[in-house]
């Protein structure tokens, strides 16, 4: 008998998955080892008040240049890190460098680092936070955790309860991405968080849709009524800060109000004249 015909991409699929297996395990190995070849950088976004364009804190991003594969995507690299308890020393790297930078430079404003679930799951973010907190001396005020809204269910009360005792310090608790997945109402409900910060995916098509604009009115309404700061992400557009303006967000960031930056583009005698909220809101005809 003849053997049934083989689909001819069948043997290239298996191939890139294995490829890609492999690559995944080399950029692990490589990974682990960034924090002490010293190939890790933080970029800071800086996040503005969309009124008077001034800024109110900057959002830490994480970079990593690695020799031979060059400048490597956070959305390759942390689901890799996340995928092993690599991401608790990426994080804790991290939390120390961010907050230490801010503690350094008040005029930075509001630091926020994301964490991931993994390092809330793993129960040793408030020792993390404490540690860089008393090395940095950084007021945990001028401090705020950003958490995507992925978070597993199963796990709520215990993530609450931790997430609780940092809030109770003063730090504040974000809510990232709000509005790209799903069961948001639930974490809202559950979790003690102090801001939402809606995905650019619902900033995207402002001011033209109209479904979106009702969506985010909504979202308003919600964040006033729990008492949430609402911040937008992803304002690309002169008119997406103009709706920002008029649905009354608390926050604003993305490339029209400042690119991710090295620190030095954002603070100090050094700092070098960057487009920014002042030159974004020239751009409306008003501000300072
Ligand atoms: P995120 O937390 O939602 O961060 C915002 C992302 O949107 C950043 O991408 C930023 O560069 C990008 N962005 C900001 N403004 C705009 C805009 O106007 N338009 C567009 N198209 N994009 C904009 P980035 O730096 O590539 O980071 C991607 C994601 O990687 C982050 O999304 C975050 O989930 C994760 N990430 C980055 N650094 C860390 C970290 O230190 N720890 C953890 N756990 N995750 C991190
Ligand atoms: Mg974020
Ligand atoms: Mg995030
Ligand atoms: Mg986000």
């Amino acid at each position: 008998g003849r053997m049934p015909p083989t689909p001819l991409d069948r043997p290239m699929a298996i191939a890139t998955t294995l490829l890609d297996q492999e690559l995944r395990r080399q950029l692990a190995g490589a990974l682990r080892q960034a924090p002490a070849r010293g190939e890790l950088a933080i970029h800071y976004q800086p996040r503005v008040h969309p009124v008077d364009g001034r800024r109110l804190g900057a959002e830490a991003l994480l970079r990593w240049r690695h020799a031979r594969y060059g400048q490597v995507p956070p959305n390759t690299f942390i689901p890799i890190a996340e995928g092993s308890n690599l991401i608790l020393a990426l994080g804790g790297w991290v939390l120390r460098q961010a907050m230490a930078d801010a503690a350094r430079h008040p005029e930075l404003g509001r630091v926020s680092i994301n964490v991931s679930v993994r390092q809330v799951l793993s129960g040793r973010l408030p020792a993390q936070v404490a540690t860089a907190l008393a090395e940095s001396g950084l007021p945990p005020e001028r401090l705020e955790l950003e958490l995507t809204e992925t978070l597993p269910l199963g796990d709520m009360a215990e993530a609450a309860a931790m997430l609780g005792r940092l809030r109770d310090c003063g730090i504040g608790i974000a809510l990232d991405d709000f509005g790209a997945g799903y069961g948001s109402f639930q974490r809202l409900r559950e979790l003690p968080f102090s801001t939402i910060k809606l995905d650019r995916s619902l900033i995207a098509r402002l001011p033209e849709d109209a479904k979106d604009f009702a969506i985010l009115w909504a979202i308003r309404d919600l964040a006033r009524s729990l008492r949430l700061r609402l911040v937008a992400e992803g304002v690309e557009r002169p008119e997406q800060l103009e709706a920002a303006i008029g649905l009354g967000f608390d926050e604003v960031q993305g490339f029209l109000l400042g690119r991710p930056a090295p620190l030095e583009a954002l603070v100090g005698p050094t700092a070098p004249m960057q487009p920014g909220p002042a030159a974004a809101h020239r751009l409306l005809g008003g501000g300072p």
